[in-house]
């Protein structure tokens, strides 16, 4: 049966160390100036005593509704079997037309390679071997599940049964795969 592979960010784990920006531009040998993940601080929220800072893991939120696949006319965006969005380096022509279809600002132009790049779970290099992706494997404080949700019993769906997930931007109809817990933050 194929995957439905997810990545879920429990916020209130997470401690802004980058660790998961670092691990992530080495397994993927991103360009200097460029990350597929980073996770910047959210402004500070709340009122003395009781102020929340927080740190919002950004990278492709692996829509099933992908724009970016929608509008790529050389098919080199694509869902794979498991419904992983990825780029085909080879099928790239540059148009940048995916740069502008996605809402969450998940892409860049790979001056190396000529295509345009961005987070692939790390399907090829650690995914397809069993392996989490190197961001999860990587994080410090323990805020990032991966696995899948097409299995009942992986980690990822026993914990969104017991917490609520929340996507990024519902409202533009592209169902996100990843998955955000605002549990014990402010926000
Ligand atoms: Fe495509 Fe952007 Fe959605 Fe990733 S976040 S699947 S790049 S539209
Ligand atoms: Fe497709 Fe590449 Fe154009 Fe993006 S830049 S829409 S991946 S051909
Ligand atoms: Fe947050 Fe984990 Fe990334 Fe550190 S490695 S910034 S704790 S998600």
């Amino acid at each position: 049966m194929a995957k439905k592979y997810t990545m879920i960010i429990n916020l209130a784990k997470c401690i802004g160390c980058q660790a998961c920006t670092v691990a992530c531009k080495f397994q993927n040998n991103v360009p200097d100036g460029k990350f597929r993940t980073k996770t910047p601080a959210n402004e500070l929220k709340g009122t003395y005593p009781n102020v929340s800072l927080y740190f919002v893991k950004e990278a492709c939120q692996m829509c099933q509704k992908a724009p970016c696949v929608s509008v790529c006319p050389t098919k080199a965006s694509y869902y794979n079997e498991d419904g992983v969005v990825l780029v085909d380096e080879d099928k790239c022509v540059g148009c940048l037309y995916c740069m502008t279809a996605c809402p969450y600002d998940a892409r860049f132009l790979n001056k190396e390679t000529g295509a345009v790049d961005k987070c692939t779970f790390c399907y090829e290099l650690k995914v397809s071997k069993g392996e989490k992706p190197a961001c999860v494997s990587t994080c410090v404080g323990g805020a990032l599940i991966f696995g899948d949700l097409n299995d009942p019993l992986s980690q990822a769906s026993q914990f969104l049964a017991k917490h609520k997930g929340e996507v990024r931007k519902p409202e533009l109809g592209t169902h996100p795969g990843v998955y955000y817990i605002y549990e014990g933050v402010v926000k």
